[in-house]
């Protein structure tokens, strides 16, 4: 459980520097909040904990676009 513990404080850390960043990019096309807990910016692979690495936009977790590419499986 402490290795959890470490990956949380790593993910909050990178989402308080992402959410510093400026949205210099594009708003994410169609951006809206969604219930849906498959299709969201946390499984997308262009989502950075906090930050949209494609549209350099702030966006959270429970957020997506039309542009929402899954994260291929290793
Ligand atoms: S769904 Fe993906 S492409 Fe769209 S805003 Fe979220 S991280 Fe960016």
């Amino acid at each position: 459980m402490a290795g959890n513990e470490a990956i949380k404080e790593a993910i909050k850390r990178i989402m308080q520097a992402n959410a510093e960043k400026p949205n210099s990019g594009t708003p994410p096309p169609n951006l809206q909040t969604t219930t849906d807990a498959h299709e969201n910016c946390s499984t997308c692979v262009h989502w950075e904990a906090g930050f949209c690495k494609l549209y350099d936009f702030r966006t959270q977790p429970d957020q997506v676009c039309d542009t929402w590419t899954p994260i291929p499986e290793t």
